[in-house]
């Protein structure tokens, strides 16, 4: 069963139409919620650190991961490694990324092209000048002896430079020609459209198909993926390629993707975030939860509303109550998640004080509003709108956070 289709979810606006694809046991396009999808970093030939990833990725909430699969070793380790998950009870679709070779690795590793869901073939490095269709074809047609899905995903940074080319020369015979910019993103729209044409004429339905075309720059991620939306029903799959690290590669994915969410466009996302050295990769899982639950799309975890705090809040003690409700709602969602249908939509306020904070906490399923510099050094809780209690003294952390649990199970436990 599509796990996605029995959890609770909304679509707030109209999305394109779009083919939907089924990855294993995800759905994707056909108006199905938005998934979310993430790719490891780890020598996928090292069964062990990619089973230990992709685990992590999984239980942070990916619901497709990519693995690189780049050579023979790490095309002999994707069975193990589907088998290694399964028997942890990671049963996430596994997505093989290929450059390059990989006609040559799914032709001689069967094993490996079945225990994939899908292939990303990326149509710029499937081969060059008269071998390139062959090997995009050969690749196409173990896709279909498998019956396997494909995403067709084009990267600026790896173009096919011979369609650029002729379309350069082509637009410099014009008597107005268009910028280079234009040009290439019109090279980057033809090379997913015509790649997903050829697939489809070698007979791999148009239900086996997604497809991306990844830049690195906001607006011209918003410009190719409005072009693809007009042009194709293709599902497709977002995300800013190199986004960067941090709050930079965080902004930049955010900016590109809300744009073209909110138009309707997108039927996966992926977030690609540079982690800092030693950083945690299942941050790029979160960033694409959270983009799709504040824009009201999909309700991954309960959504902390916490004031920015200003000179009202003199102490600590705010930012501290703020930082571990939303670290004990993290940690409790695993099981939450299991045992409390709908959880995920509940709203948690954490005000400052008394100018918007009990206004925010009423509007909150669950609020606190805590005592500013000056005001009586008391809390009061708000439950459904209403004032329930007034929490006081150094256990007022330990006390809220009870009340959120004891919250959850009355409102969302089984009747
Ligand atoms: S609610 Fe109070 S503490 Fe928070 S930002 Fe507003 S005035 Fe400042």
């Amino acid at each position: 069963m599509n796990k996605l289709a029995s959890s609770s979810e909304t679509i707030g606006h109209a999305r394109r139409t779009s083919e939907r694809v089924d990855v294993g046991n995800v759905a994707i396009g056909g108006g199905v919620p938005i998934v979310v999808q993430s790719m490891t970093n780890t020598d996928t030939a090292d069964i062990e650190a990619t089973v230990r990833q992709v685990a992590d990725l999984a239980t942070a909430g990916s619901e497709l991961v990519r693995i690189t699969v780049d050579r023979d070793e790490a095309a002999r380790a994707v069975p193990h490694i589907r088998d290694r998950l399964i028997r942890q009870g990671v049963d996430v679709p596994l997505v093989g990324d290929f450059h390059y070779i990989g006609h040559k690795l799914l032709a001689a590793h069967p094993a490996c092209a079945e225990a994939l869901a899908k292939y990303r073939i990326n149509p710029g490095n499937v081969g060059f000048r008269d071998k390139r269709a062959s090997q995009f074809a050969q690749m196409i047609e173990i896709a279909i002896r498998h019956d396997k899905p494909v995403r067709i995903g084009v990267n600026w940074g790896s173009l096919d430079q011979e369609l650029l080319q002729s379309l350069m020369d082509a637009n410099a015979a014009l008597e107005t020609p268009q910028g280079a910019d234009e040009v290439m993103r019109e090279a980057i729209v033809q090379s997913a459209l015509h790649a997903a044409q050829e697939a489809e004429e070698i007979g791999l339905g148009a239900n086996q198909i997604i497809l991306s075309a990844k830049v690195s720059a906001v607006q011209d991620l918003i410009s190719v993926y409005r072009e693809l939306g007009r042009r194709t029903n293709h599902a497709l799959h977002l995300g800013l390629t190199e986004a960067g690290m941090g709050s930079k590669g965080i902004v930049a994915s955010t900016a590109a993707l809300a744009i073209l969410l909110q138009e309707g466009i997108g039927d996966t996302i992926r977030i690609s975030l540079t982690p800092s050295p030693g950083g945690d990769r299942t941050e790029e899982v979160r960033v694409g939860q959270e983009i799709l639950q504040t824009m009201g799309l999909r309700s991954f975890m309960p959504l902390v509303v916490a004031c920015p705090g200003c000179g009202r809040t003199t102490s600590t003690v705010f930012q501290e109550l703020a930082q571990s409700i939303q670290i004990f709602i993290r940690e409790a969602m695993p099981d939450w998640r299991e045992r409390y249908e709908g959880v995920e939509t509940m709203n948690v306020a954490v005000m400052g004080c008394i100018v918007n904070g009990p206004g925010e906490s009423r509007h909150a399923d669950i609020g606190i509003s805590l005592p500013g510099t000056g005001e009586d050094p008391a809390a009061p809780v708000f439950v459904d709108g209403q004032k329930t209690v007034t929490l006081r003294g150094p256990g007022i952390a330990d006390d809220f956070k009870k009340m959120v649990e004891d919250y959850v199970a009355r409102r969302y436990g089984k009747q």
